[in-house]
């Protein structure tokens, strides 16, 4: 069957990853199945409408790779797919209970509503507004909210994650279906839109389930056909106590991607975030997420977000990025990730580095730490030196001549490889009868001032004889 699936955000704000993972599963399920995927702007709340979200949804899909078939920039045969160009629309169907005695409008004030919630309250009894219903409602006009006449009963019905769900009549009410600002809710603008669309899974977060009874009885009274109901548990915080919100610190997506997180990583940390194929891989392309995944392998219960397990998982795509499509490819990705020391550095000679740093990278932010002695010489920094935890044994007359005999051994040198190079190191153990931790620990520290390099003798490679010698016999000098 070709799945007809949808992404249908609210543009109320910066998309973060607690909701993109709504995205990404109906993306794959439409992309295995050979069907479609569309993106609808669901922007019918004005009050919570946020000038520019719109763009950061288009941003954050295009970044994770995700496109749609029919939606905005792309249109479609079901367009517009903002609803707040989709009024007219609603509104025939509105009519439509109207005319069946299925809608009513609803003259009665907001103060008399809260005094029939407050009245419930006091007496704890759920407050259900069809107990309120006015008797004789006027005929509806633009500048009335118009309710959904429920005829409750029991629903029973499958979601395809949750399972076999039960509902009883206490689970509807007269729901506003059209605003008194003319918009319709989202209760009844997705349904009309689903349907027009042609949708065939329904996938949103489990936060909807609860008022599936309602939408049931819409689909009846609209005479709709119910699609596949996939109800997508939570992402909870990283300690599992609730769901991750923005009030969580819960990140926009695309604040990962200015961190130097790459799209593959995200989409596999996301896509895996409550899913498995029910092997022990980890590393998913984007084409194995759509071959493998699956409905009922999506987890019902929430799953906690780890930025650890993403840092990882960022570092294993790096590593991947350069191995199998080189360092050109992984170098693209990196533009902006430097630091301004490298500014004037050729991009062969960033390469270079990139080539020899790769494997140390978690994101590609770390570059800006882990790379700049690379383009300038470090600040010399005698403390870092002398309380280094292999050095502090050595007296400061001890570090001195160590590196003088490392500066004139390595002047010798006449071809400046990593062969070569680790050759002359050996050579400088034996000679000096020094631990690899402490002769190695000096001069990593002496060229670097920073806490990681690469492998030493590849490390000097890069930097080069000159620079080696000088920095060298700079610290020299300054003990
Ligand atoms: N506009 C709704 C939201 O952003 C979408 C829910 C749905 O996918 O139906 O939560």
């Amino acid at each position: 069957m070709k799945a007809i699936t949808r992404f249908a955000p609210s543009p109320t704000g910066y998309i973060h990853i607690g909701n993109v993972r709504s995205a990404i599963y109906p993306y794959l399920l439409a992309r295995q199945t050979n069907g479609k995927f569309i993106l609808r702007i669901e922007d019918t709340d004005r009050e919570r409408f946020v000038e520019g979200a719109t763009d950061l949804i288009l941003d954050t899909l295009k970044w994770l790779g995700i496109d749609w078939n029919e939606g905005p920039i792309v249109g479609g045969t079901h367009g517009p797919y903002f609803q707040s160009e989709r009024k007219e629309l609603y509104l025939e169907w509105a009519k439509k209970l109207i005319a069946s005695g299925r809608a009513y409008a609803d003259p009665t004030p907001k103060e008399q509503i809260d005094a029939y919630r407050n009245e419930c309250n006091s007496k704890k009894v759920p407050f259900l507004y069809r107990n309120f219903r006015p008797t004789n409602p006027p005929a509806w006009q633009p500048g009335l909210p118009l309710r959904f006449k429920a005829e409750p009963k029991d629903y029973s019905w499958h979601d395809e994650v949750m399972g076999d769900m039960h509902a009883g009549p206490e689970t509807q009410d007269d729901i506003i279906i059209i605003k008194q600002d003319g918009f319709p809710t989202y209760n009844f603008a997705h349904i009309v839109d689903d349907a027009e669309m042609g949708v065939t899974h329904v996938m949103r977060g489990v936060e909807y389930l609860s008022s599936t009874p309602n939408y049931l009885a819409l689909y009846e009274a609209l005479g709709l056909q119910m699609p596949y109901f996939v109800s997508l548990p939570h992402i909870l915080t990283p300690t599992g106590n609730k769901k991750l919100g923005k009030r969580d610190g819960a990140k926009s997506v695309t604040e990962y991607r200015d961190d130097g997180i790459l799209p593959e990583a995200m989409l596999n940390y996301l896509a895996c975030l409550g899913w498995n194929d029910g092997s022990e891989q980890e590393i998913y392309t984007k084409d194995e997420l759509i071959s493998k995944f699956s409905l009922d392998r999506i987890q019902s219960s929430g799953a906690r977000y780890d930025e650890t397990k993403l840092l990882w998982l960022n570092g294993q795509w790096i590593r991947r990025l350069f191995t199998e499509q080189g360092v050109d490819t992984l170098y693209d990705r990196t533009v902006g990730f430097w630091p301004d020391s490298a500014a004037s550095a050729s991009p062969e000679y960033q390469k270079q580095v990139l080539s020899i740093i790769y494997d140390r990278l978690k994101t590609l932010s770390d570059l800006k730490t882990m790379t700049d002695y690379f383009f300038r010489d470090p600040e010399i920094n005698l403390d870092l030196l002398i309380n280094n935890k292999f050095l502090k044994k050595l007296s400061e007359a001890e570090l001195e001549s160590l590196l003088k005999v490392t500066v004139s051994k390595l002047s010798t040198l006449n071809s400046w490889d990593a062969d070569s190079l680790q050759n002359t190191l050996n050579q400088l153990l034996s000679e000096t009868g020094k631990k690899p931790a402490e002769l190695f620990s000096l001069i990593r520290l002496s060229v670097s001032f920073a806490p990681f390099s690469p492998a030493l003798n590849l490390t000097l490679e890069t930097l080069g004889k000159e620079s080696t010698i000088f920095r060298l016999n700079a610290v020299a000098r300054a003990i």
